[in-house]
């Protein structure tokens, strides 16, 4: 009887214990959303950005030019004179750990 009880009261804590955490997460996850963009050519970053501010980057190098714009939180490759313009196709990106790569000029942004 006593054993079944503890057993139970373990179980309870556990429970909380990882409702608990998911709540830590979630609270984390969602402040994390939208911190910074991080631009990089050649694995040197050229310019971090808050995604709270609007702004539109030309970036030019050796190997072309790719315009990044951030509009409303999120970040894209509006414009790029790479040939399979992958980085464009991609899309828009806003949350930690997603990026976009051109590989033909080297350029990595990313949502850190
Ligand atoms: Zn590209």
């Amino acid at each position: 009887m006593n054993r079944k009880l503890v057993t139970w009261l373990d179980i309870l804590l556990i429970v909380l214990f990882v409702i608990l955490s998911i709540t830590i997460i979630l609270v984390f996850s969602s402040s994390g959303e939208g911190n910074k963009a991080v631009i990089s050519v050649d694995e040197k970053i050229i310019g971090e950005y808050s995604l709270n501010t609007d702004l539109t980057r030309e970036i030019k190098t050796d190997y072309g030019f790719n315009t990044v714009v951030i509009l409303n939180g999120e970040c894209f490759v509006l414009d790029a004179d790479c040939r399979d313009g992958i980085c464009i196709s991609r899309g828009k990106i806003s949350k930690v750990g997603e990026s976009i790569v051109c590989l033909p000029h080297k350029l990595i942004v990313e949502i850190k």
